[in-house]
């Protein structure tokens, strides 16, 4: 397993790590597999979605915001329930099979790590399963 470290520079943003992850399994030497990704946090997440058009992620961010207000009532009492409603709407792993060292996403999807409750310093950890 690999722990990768990521800062984080906003209260809330949806960060691609498609190249890092690549890189990553590159240190690793895996070929053929399945990389398994997972968020030790509960204020972040990670999903797979479009990393062409940035304004795809500001719009999940602000229909997220809409879903989840952070002004509303909660009765967590450390002021950030919005973002552990949010890590838990999008989930904290995603599975990406991996063939000849490579990611096989999607034309455009991109990996995007999610912070909810930022910023901070956040780690990210991969696990290769090779067959
Ligand atoms: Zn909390």
């Amino acid at each position: 397993m690999k722990h990768l470290v990521l800062k984080t520079q906003a209260k809330q943003e949806m960060i691609d790590i498609t190249e890092r992850l690549q890189r990553a399994l590159r240190e690793l030497g895996a070929n053929n597999g399945v990389a398994v990704l997972f968020v030790p946090h509960t204020t972040a997440a990670i999903t797979i979605n479009e990393n062409a058009d940035p304004a795809v992620k500001e719009d999940i961010l602000t229909a997220l915001g809409k879903l989840v207000p952070a002004g509303a009532y909660y009765k967590h009492a450390e002021g950030n329930a919005h973002a552990h409603i949010k890590a838990s709407l999008i989930g904290h792993s995603v599975t990406i099979p991996i063939q000849e060292g490579k990611l096989q996403l999607g034309t455009w999807q991109g990996v995007l790590f999610c912070e909810f409750d930022g910023p901070r310093t956040r780690e990210l950890w991969l696990t290769v399963c090779a067959p």
